[in-house]
């Protein structure tokens, strides 16, 4: 094993470094961290960069359909109802691949992966299940290389996707594999080494959680091990998680959600929340991803869009408040504890949620706030990295608010 690249701050741990069958160098020149999020890479991909003046393609990336759907038979110990498991199971059992980079719960956390190339329908389905950690899942492309596959589907985060599609380019060792990509969107992944000790703050039984995700009613749901679910509204996270590198470094400077290169994008944020159906959003953008989305036609529910409410004065007060916190670094230390009670923060969500954008727009809230914080947070602390790191659609967001870049 290499681990080269710990010598590289910005580092998201995707696990292409840690392959010894090609040097760490060679790996850190096609990452996303010194290549550049999009550009160039979504001309490759596509032909042309996105639009700057169509409002959804700027923030959605380039798609050819989106949609919402669930499989009308969810898979068990999947996040949402397993759209992406089960497109992978359908790839493999039909030979469109031989193998499926993919992630398992490693043995000494739930919350924790564990990368595998999966080989078999019962190790796909393994693999459901967000770890909402920095994940090594890149690593298990070396086995695939060892292993001879020629048909593969890698099943990963944003900054995955940027560093496969351009390590497939620049480098020999994957370039006569047929490489399919099934994406999740991605933000404010956790680092591993915090993961407990932010859980431990924000759930009152940490040990019994099985499921945590940022929901659209502004509060973490976690569900335990009883069926019972936790919801914690944002607004009353304790104030100590942030600033303390809970949230990866890499993940302050990332600037692609949606994940724009992969085939086909799978998450849920501009869903209607129905905690009973569990409603996707699926985002085609390429053939390969038709061709993935195909496969389970028949088992899909599918429903439009839909969109309501305005997500700009949200964006406009969150902007405000994030951009002066960033710029002084010189901070004193939080005090641990609470700004807001839990039952102040539950008003104020209820509040939002009934109010406040819906589907689309909140998709586009979701987006444009990381956007507008990612980019300050590069701007104080990496502001040699800005020409490099920022694709030019965030500029173009920044200016729609008047926010000065
Ligand atoms: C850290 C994180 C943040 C996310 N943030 C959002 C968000 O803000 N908005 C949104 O719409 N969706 C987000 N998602 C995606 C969402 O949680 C679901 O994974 C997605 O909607 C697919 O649901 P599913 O039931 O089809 O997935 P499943 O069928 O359960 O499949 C999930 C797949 O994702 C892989 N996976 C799980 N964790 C990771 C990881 N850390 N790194 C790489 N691969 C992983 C699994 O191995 C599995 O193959 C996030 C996921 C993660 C891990
Ligand atoms: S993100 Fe991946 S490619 Fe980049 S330095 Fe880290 S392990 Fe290497
Ligand atoms: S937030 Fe961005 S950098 Fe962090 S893991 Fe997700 S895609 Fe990678």
């Amino acid at each position: 094993m290499q681990y080269e690249q710990f010598r590289q701050k910005l580092c998201s741990l995707c696990g292409l470094c840690m392959a010894d069958a090609w040097p760490a160098k060679e790996s850190m020149r096609s990452c996303v961290f010194n290549t550049g999020w999009l550009g160039a890479r979504e001309r490759d991909l596509f032909g042309r960069e996105r639009s700057l003046d169509d409002t959804e393609e700027l923030r959605f990336g380039i798609s050819r359909e989106r949609f919402v759907g669930r499989l009308k038979k969810p898979l068990p110990r999947t996040q949402f109802t397993g759209i992406i498991t089960r497109m992978a199971q359908k790839a493999f059992e039909s030979g469109l691949v031989e193998a499926v980079v993919t992630l398992h719960r490693s043995r000494e956390d739930f919350f924790f992966p564990r990368p595998v190339l999966a080989r078999s329908s019962e190790d796909i389905l393994a693999g459901g299940g967000s770890k909402p950690v920095l994940s090594p899942t890149l690593v298990s492309l070396q086995d695939a290389c060892r292993e001879g596959i020629q048909k593969l589907l890698v099943i990963g985060t944003p900054c995955q996707i940027h560093n496969l599609r351009n390590f497939q380019e620049a480098y020999p060792y994957l370039r006569d594999m047929e490489i399919y990509t099934i994406g999740i969107p991605c933000t404010d992944n956790a680092n591993p080494r915090r993961f407990r000790w932010m859980l431990r703050r924000v759930s009152k039984s940490h040990r019994t959680a099985r499921h945590v995700e940022y929901m659209q009613d502004y509060t973490c749901h976690i569900t335990h091990a009883d069926g019972s679910i936790e919801k914690v509204p944002f607004f009353s996270f304790p104030r100590e998680l942030f600033g303390t590198n809970v949230f990866a470094e890499s993940c302050m400077a990332c600037f692609d959600y949606m994940n724009s290169l992969a085939d086909i994008t799978v998450g849920y944020i501009g869903a209607p929340l129905d905690r009973e159906k569990m409603p996707q959003w699926v985002t085609l953008r390429t053939e390969k991803g038709r061709v993935l989305r195909d496969l389970i036609a028949d088992e899909l529910e599918t429903s439009a869009e839909f969109s309501s409410g305005d997500r700009r004065p949200g964006i406009l007060m969150y902007a405000n408040k994030i951009i002066p916190r960033l710029a002084n670094r010189d901070a004193a230390p939080v005090k641990p504890g609470r700004d807001v009670s839990l039952k102040e923060g539950r008003e104020i969500a209820d509040m939002l949620y009934e109010t406040g954008p819906k589907g689309l727009e909140f998709a586009g809230y979701a987006v444009d706030m990381h956007l507008v914080r990612n980019y300050h947070y590069v701007k104080f602390n990496y502001p040699g990295l800005l020409g490099t790191l920022v694709p030019r659609h965030v500029y173009k967001i920044l200016e729609d608010y008047e926010i000065p870049a």
